[in-house]
C-alpha cells in the first residue's frame, strides 16, 4: 500500500513555524515512501476564516519548496459528505439522536464537575426509548465505548492508554445539520486515503474519539505520529515573544529556503550528529523512530549560522537574484551594472553575511548612485583630506587592481597618518560605500572601477 500523509491546516493565522515543520515532516515521510502528501485546508470555522491566511500557508509551503499531491481540499465544501457519514452510523446503530436541552447540559456539567469526573454527558438518549420532545432539533452523538480502555501505538509517543470513561458520546452533528471538526477529520482522512497521520501532539487526545468514528465505520485506523511542540529558547511554548513565529517573516529576514528545512528537521529529528543534512538526503534518512519525544527548543543562533552555511554553498548568480529585491527595499534601484557588480562581489559577500538582509546592507553600495547616503558613522570617518589625495593618487594609477589600490592607501597613510593604514582606507570605505562595514575595500573599489570610485571621492568636500 502506498503511504499518503496529509498537511491540514486551519486558515486562522498566518502559517507558523510549527505547521512548517509538520508539513516538512509529512513531505519527507511521503518523498522517503515514493507517497504522497496531500493538501487540505480545515476551513470550516467560517468565522475566522480568511482567504489570506490561505495564501499565506500556500507561500510558505512553495517556499519551503514543498510539494503536494493533487488538488487542494476544502473541508468546508465537503460537509455534506461529513453529514452522509453521520447519517450511516445513525442507521447502523453506532450513533443516535440527542434531544438534550442547554440547561440539561449544563447540570451534567456542573455534576461531573463536582465529582471531578473528565466526561460528563450522561448517555442520557442512548439506547432510550424515549418520545422526542416535540420542536426539538437533536444533534447527533456517537457510543463511545463504555468501560475498559482504548490504546493509541504512537511512533512517537509510543503507547498511550486512555480510560474509556473519559470518552464521552461526543457530537458528529450539530442541531442544525453541520458536521463537527472530530468528525469532519476522519471521513477526510478516510476518503483521502490517509495512512499515516503526523501532526502535533496538541491532537493526540482528539486521536481517541476520532478512533472511535474509524471503529464505528468499520474503517483501518492509519498510523499515528504525534509531534512535540516546539518550545522558545527558555522552554516556553514558541511564541511572538521569543522573535518570529511566522514562516513569512523568516523568509523576509533573509533565510534561504533550504537552510530553513535543514534547520526544521533537525528541530525534532536526528540523524546521529549530522547537522547540515541536505533535502535529498533527508529524503532518504528521514523516517519516524528517530523523532524526538521530547519538545525541541527553538534556537535563534543555531538557524543563523544553518543559514550562513547554505548562503555560502549557494549558486552566486541565484543569490544576486534573492539579494536585489532586499535592496530594492532600500528604495535603492539596482540596474544591470548593479546587479554585474553584486555578481562580481558575490564570492566576498556570501562569505560575510549570515542572511540576505545583511548582504543587501552589506552590498547594497555597488548599486548606488552618487551623491551616496552616508550613515552617522561613515559620516565621522569621512576624511576629506585624506580622499582628495587617494583620488589624485588612483587617478595616477594605470592598473587599477586590489594591491595597486592597497599600496596607494600605504603611500598616502606613510605621508599623512603615521603609517596607518586604518586611517586612510576607513575614509575610502566610507566614501565609497556610505557606511563603515562592507567586503574589502580595495576589491570593492576594483568592482566599483575607476571611474566610479573617482566620481565618488569627487563627491566628498
Ligand atoms: N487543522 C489542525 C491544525 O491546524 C490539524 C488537524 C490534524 O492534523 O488532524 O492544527
Amino acid at each position: 500500500m502506498s503511504v499518503i500523509t496529509r498537511i491540514p491546516p486551519s486558515p486562522t493565522g498566518m502559517m507558523h513555524i510549527g505547521t512548517a515543520r509538520t508539513a516538512l515532516y509529512n513531505w519527507l515521510f511521503a518523498q522517503h515512501h515514493k507517497g504522497q502528501m496531500q493538501f487540505r485546508i480545515e476551513d470550516t470555522d467560517r468565522a475566522r476564516y480568511a482567504p489570506e491566511f490561505v495564501e499565506s500557508i500556500k507561500d510558505g509551503l512553495n517556499w519551503l519548496g514543498l510539494t503536494w499531491d493533487g488538488p487542494i481540499l476544502s473541508q468546508f465544501d465537503r460537509r455534506d459528505r461529513h453529514a452522509e457519514v453521520a447519517h450511516e452510523m445513525l442507521k447502523s446503530g453506532k450513533a443516535y439522536y440527542c434531544y438534550c436541552a442547554p440547561e440539561e447540559l449544563e447540570a451534567m456539567r456542573e455534576k461531573a464537575k463536582a465529582e471531578g469526573s473528565q466526561a460528563f454527558y450522561d448517555r442520557r438518549w442512548r439506547d432510550s426509548s424515549t418520545t422526542p420532545p416535540a420542536g426539538v432539533k437533536p444533534v447527533v452523538r456517537i457510543k463511545a465505548p463504555i468501560g475498559g480502555t482504548s490504546v493509541v501505538n504512537d511512533k512517537v509517543q509510543g503507547e498511550v492508554v486512555v480510560n474509556n470513561e473519559q470518552l464521552d458520546d461526543f457530537i458528529i452533528l450539530r442541531s442544525d445539520g453541520t458536521p463537527t471538526y472530530m468528525l469532519a477529520v476522519v471521513v477526510d482522512d478516510h476518503d483521502m486515503g490517509v495512512t499515516h497521520v503526523i501532526r502535533g501532539d496538541d491532537h493526540l487526545n482528539n486521536t481517541f474519539r476520532q478512533n472511535i468514528i474509524y471503529d464505528a465505520m468499520g474503517w483501518t485506523v492509519p498510523v499515528y505520529a504525534h509531534l512535540p511542540l516546539i518550545l522558545g529558547p527558555d522552554g516556553a511554548k514558541l511564541s511572538k515573544r521569543h522573535g518570529a513565529t511566522g514562516v513569512a517573516e523568516y523568509a523576509n529576514m533573509g533565510y534561504l529556503p533550504e537552510a530553513m528545512r535543514n534547520y526544521l528537521l533537525r528541530l525534532g529529528w536526528s540523524h546521529g550528529d549530522d547537522e547540515i543534512i541536505s533535502t535529498q538526503q533527508a529524503i532518504e534518512w528521514f523516517d519516524l523512530d528517530h523523532v524526538h519525544r521530547s519538545p525541541a527548543r527553538f534556537d535563534f543562533a543555531k538557524l543563523e549560522n544553518v543559514n550562513a552555511h547554505y548562503m555560502k554553498e549557494a549558486d552566486n548568480q541565484r543569490l544576486v537574484d534573492l539579494v536585489v529585491p532586499f535592496i530594492e527595499k532600500k528604495g535603492i534601484k539596482v540596474d544591470d551594472l548593479g546587479r554585474q557588480r553584486l555578481l562580481a562581489g558575490m564570492d566576498e559577500l556570501k562569505n560575510r553575511a549570515k542572511t540576505l538582509l545583511q548582504m543587501a546592507d552589506e552590498g547594497a553600495f555597488y548599486c548606488k548612485s552618487v551623491p551616496l547616503d552616508f550613515d552617522e558613522k561613515a559620516k565621522a570617518n569621512l576624511d576629506p583630506a585624506v580622499l582628495k589625495i587617494l583620488a589624485e593618487k588612483f587617478n595616477q594609477l594605470e592598473n587599477f587592481t586590489p594591491e595597486s589600490i592597497e599600496s596607494a592607501c600605504k603611500d598616502v597613510a606613510n605621508d599623512l597618518q603615521g603609517g596607518k593604514l586604518g586611517k586612510v582606507a576607513m575614509p575610502l570605505r566610507a566614501a565609497l560605500t556610505g557606511t563603515t562595514v562592507s567586503p574589502s575595500v580595495f576589491h570593492a573599489a576594483v568592482i566599483l572601477g575607476k571611474d566610479e570610485v573617482l566620481k565618488r571621492l569627487s563627491c566628498i568636500s
